[in-house]
């Protein structure tokens, strides 16, 4: 079941950044997602299925 994501949405990962942080920003959509990384800015495009099995859970 594809998993509602908006732009804006925060989502905590299961496996932590090297740089310490869980949460990332949703911001770019499309068959890949970009996340960006709350703690250090980073920026990562993902294809969808993958960024769905790596989200442990929404936070807003
Ligand atoms: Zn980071």
């Amino acid at each position: 079941m594809p998993m509602d994501i908006r732009l804006g949405d925060v989502v905590r990962l299961r496996k932590q950044h090297p740089c310490g942080g869980y949460e990332w920003e949703v911001v770019r959509l499309g068959a890949d997602i970009g996340i960006k990384c709350q703690t250090c800015g980073r920026r990562l495009l993902l294809p969808r299925r993958k960024f769905e099995k790596s989200v442990k859970k929404l936070v807003r």
